[in-house]
């Protein structure tokens, strides 16, 4: 079997009965959207994730615009986010008439950092999204106490994230909103669409709850101009199956990260991934970093492994402030020094990464790395 990037159907083979029976649940109760089972996976996402408040959405770009809508963020006002990640936070704050600004990262970790953060922050700040991207958390306590002092909102992107910790305590839950994408790549995956938002204000979830379904509490009493994004019975009957088994999955990440450190170790030209004290790396993304500045050394490598029967992939070549709807309108964004961004996006390769990943495999995959740099 060839090596691949990630492995959705090896996972669901293990897992097929509880999904399956999840799945013939539904078919069975035909209550199709929201329901108990919509219900009782929130429940259980909540105990997971150290008793937050949590709401099924349709999706995770569904949950980011949500949450903004539920802040009132719109016109005039400005949301700092990184520029190094998956276009879909600046997407919904542009979406609402905000503007999106971009911070610069951290080179270690990939986040956004919080240094870049207080220098971008004005009175039209309404917002914080650090993205944890990769699997690993951004350094969040001092982005809360600079959005503490100037009373602005922490919206903590965990798309990538579900399942790691900053210092004990769990990502999603720390700002005022967390965000979660359960799109099948996802480290928590279902077999469609789905998303989720964290609080753990009650008021502020009820907010989104709100805006989540047409702005009605009431059937026909609409309150304030919603959108129809809910999660649906079958996704969340098949995340109940998965969720019992996030901890293990997230182990195989783990597990397949410490084996890769172990192989990539003496390998010169490139580092593997930066693991920060304060917290967990769960992995979504094994990333490495090809040294010299060059994207054509780094693609040269991605091709040499390709000619191996090796897949890898750029999260993200093009930072968000580089993209055609940033770059070709001068006032859509606004960002500050992006030296270490660019840096990333020449840099970056990731490595086929999932729960499925044997011992074997990763072996191919060094093999095939030293041999480029030996070549
Ligand atoms: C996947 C992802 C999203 C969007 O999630 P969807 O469910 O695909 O809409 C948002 N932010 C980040 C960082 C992501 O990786």
């Amino acid at each position: 079997m060839a090596i691949q990037m990630v492995d959705l159907r090896g996972q669901y083979l293990r897992i097929k009965d509880e999904v399956d029976a999840g799945i013939a649940r539904v078919l069975e109760s035909t209550q199709f959207i929201r329901g108990a089972e919509v219900d009782a996976f929130e429940s259980e996402l909540s105990l997971a994730l150290d008793g937050v408040g949590t709401l099924g959405v349709a999706n995770g770009t569904d949950a980011l615009q949500i949450v903004f809508m539920a802040l009132g963020i719109g016109p005039g006002d400005e949301v700092i986010t990184p520029s190094f990640t998956f276009v879909a936070t600046a997407e919904a704050i542009g979406l609402l008439g905000a503007t999106p600004v971009f911070a610069d990262i951290d080179p270690g970790t990939f986040n956004m950092d919080p240094a870049a953060v207080g220098e971008l922050i004005t009175e039209r700040t309404k917002a914080i999204v650090p993205v944890h991207l990769f699997g690993q958390c951004a350094d969040l306590d001092p982005i809360l106490a600079l959005a503490c002092d100037r009373n602005v909102a922490v919206i903590e992107d965990t798309a990538q994230a579900v399942g790691a910790r900053y210092k004990g305590r769990a990502a999603g839950t720390m700002g005022g909103f967390g965000t979660l994408s359960f799109f099948p790549s996802k480290n928590l995956g279902c077999y469609g669409d789905g998303g989720a938002v964290l609080s753990p204000i009650e008021e502020w979830l009820d907010r989104a709850r709100l805006i989540s379904n047409h702005g009605s509490r009431r059937k026909y009493h609409n309150e304030v101009i919603g959108v129809n994004s809910r999660l649906d019975a079958m996704q969340a009957a098949i995340l109940r199956a998965k969720l019992p088994h996030l901890d293990a999955f997230t182990a195989a990440r783990q597990q397949a990260a410490d084996r890769y450190d172990a192989l990539l170790a003496d390998v010169e030209y490139i580092s593997t991934p930066h693991r920060a004290d304060y917290g967990t790396h769960v992995f979504h993304q094994y990333t490495i970093r090809v040294h010299g500045n060059d994207p054509g050394k780094r693609d040269a490598l991605m091709q040499h492994l390709k000619d191996n029967g090796i897949p890898s992939y750029v999260y993200y070549p093009v930072p968000l402030h580089l993209l055609p709807i940033y770059r070709d309108n001068k006032d859509s964004c606004r960002f500050g020094d992006m030296t270490h961004t660019l840096q990333a996006a020449n840099e970056v390769l990731s490595l086929p990464m999932h729960t499925e990943l044997t011992a074997a495999e990763q072996e191919q995959v060094a093999t095939a790395i030293q041999s480029f740099f030996q070549g």
